[in-house]
């Protein structure tokens, strides 16, 4: 067979092939308990579902402009005005096939072959992979002090002249840390003084918790957005669990967004119109059901929270935003990808490795499914690691005793 040279050296989606694992388990019947997916369980907006249906009846579904409908981008000025305080124009935003998507075409409108982009780790699973797709160096920046967020002064060094843009995903998958105001302000000025663009991927800033808010860039952007190389990234996918629909955007100065729109013309065209109508519902409709699933997610996160504080060794690091968790199980096994093999393998725990975050030793533990799974989950990985645990466990009525660890 004879492939390119890029196509052999990007690796598949752990993440996504985590979900393919578990459902063939499911459908063997296995008692899997999905820890690793990336995805909220709740329902889409009633709006989002009546505005997709309502296209759909008419029976008249077709191409749409390639940077999105105008109803979709109205919708997205508006978001942006009340969740960001920021006011844009219809021409700064493009909407694509979900926040991977306008990630992907940004990608392609500003890097060179070989330019540099750079990221803090644990960084998304497919940050490096984008960043080669489009030709460009991905370069992770792990903090000195093992911490989830490295400091400015260590991203600073890692620029040079090839470094060409910086990501920052606040809420982080998959520490789910949010970075400090501090921090968020000293990155947007370094990246004006520099003149990098700065993307900011903001997919999870409405799943924050207690109380607290994740900075927004545009507060400390001193340059106008026809000027500056800040980019938000958004769409609906976990805000208003809806995976499925694949709808991003991406909001920048006007040359970059017709430069997307261009590429995306000629990659995919517009997104798919149901699922573009789908998301005006969802942004213009009730947002109780938005609010609602922050509310989960957060009782969730402190019920896999108490849960992992019966783990001598584990280091935890309370998460306070996203649906994920980001323990360090080094005490345990130190490679996490034979980690997670062994839990799923021996008590049909799915979970993310570290690895694939660029930080081995952990697992990416998330809490968008059922207080069940979370405490069975959990139940199952301590009696997996832990000596001192019961003789027997049961995955359903399957009676597992300790010699089959
Ligand atoms: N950014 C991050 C950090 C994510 O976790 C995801 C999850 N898929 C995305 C972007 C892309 O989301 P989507 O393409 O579903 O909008
Ligand atoms: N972003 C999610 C995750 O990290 C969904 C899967 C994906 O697109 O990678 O699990």
């Amino acid at each position: 067979m004879s492939l390119s040279q890029l196509a052999r050296s990007i690796r598949e989606s752990a993440t996504l092939k985590l979900n393919e694992t578990a459902a063939l388990l499911r459908d063997k019947g296995e008692p899997v308990i999905h820890l690793g997916g990336g995805e909220p369980k709740s329902k889409a907006p009633m709006d989002a579902v009546i505005n997709c249906a309502a296209l759909l009846n008419t029976g008249e579904i077709r191409y749409t402009p390639p940077d999105g409908i105008p109803a979709l981008k109205k919708a997205i000025v508006r978001y942006s005005e009340e969740h960001y305080n920021k006011l844009v124009s219809a021409d700064n935003v493009i909407a694509s096939g979900g926040a991977k998507q306008a990630l992907m075409v940004l990608l392609h409108a500003i890097l060179d072959p070989k330019e540099e982009v750079i990221f803090p780790a644990p960084y998304w699973v497919s940050y490096p992979e984008m960043v080669k797709l489009a030709g460009g160096v991905p370069v992770p920046i792990t903090a000195e002090d093992g911490t989830f967020c490295p400091t400015v002064r260590e991203i600073a060094s890692a620029c040079g002249s090839y470094t060409k843009a910086i990501i920052l995903n606040s809420p982080n998958n998959p520490s789910g840390a949010v970075y400090s105001p501090d921090f968020v302000q000293e990155m947007v000025e370094f990246c004006e003084k520099r003149s990098i663009y700065l993307i900011m991927d903001d997919i999870y800033n409405r799943l924050v918790f207690d109380g607290k808010k994740a900075a927004i860039a545009y507060d400390f952007m001193k340059a106008p957005l026809e000027q500056s190389k800040l980019v938000v990234i958004n769409g609906v996918s976990k805000m208003y669990a809806m995976t499925g629909f694949r709808i991003g955007w991406a909001i920048g100065n006007k040359p970059l967004i017709e430069a997307m729109a261009t590429i995306q013309s000629q990659q995919t065209s517009g997104p798919a119109s149901p699922s573009q109508w789908a998301a005006v519902g969802a942004l213009n409709g009730v947002q109780s059901s938005a609010e609602s699933l922050r509310v989960t997610l957060e009782n969730n996160r402190n019920v896999m929270m108490e849960r992992l504080q019966a783990f001598e060794g584990v280091n935890i690091r309370k998460p306070d935003g996203t649906f994920y968790c980001f323990p360090d199980f080094s005490a345990y096994m130190k490679d996490s990808q034979k980690l997670s093999n062994f839990l799923l393998e021996k008590v049909r725990v799915v979970t993310v490795p570290g690895k694939e975050f660029g930080f081995e030793g952990h697992l990416r533990l998330s809490y968008c499914g059922t207080i069940r799974d979370i405490t069975e989950g959990l139940d199952r990985i301590k009696w997996a690691l832990d000596p001192n645990s019961a003789n027997e466990l049961y995955l359903g009525d399957r009676k597992l005793t300790r010699d089959w660890l």
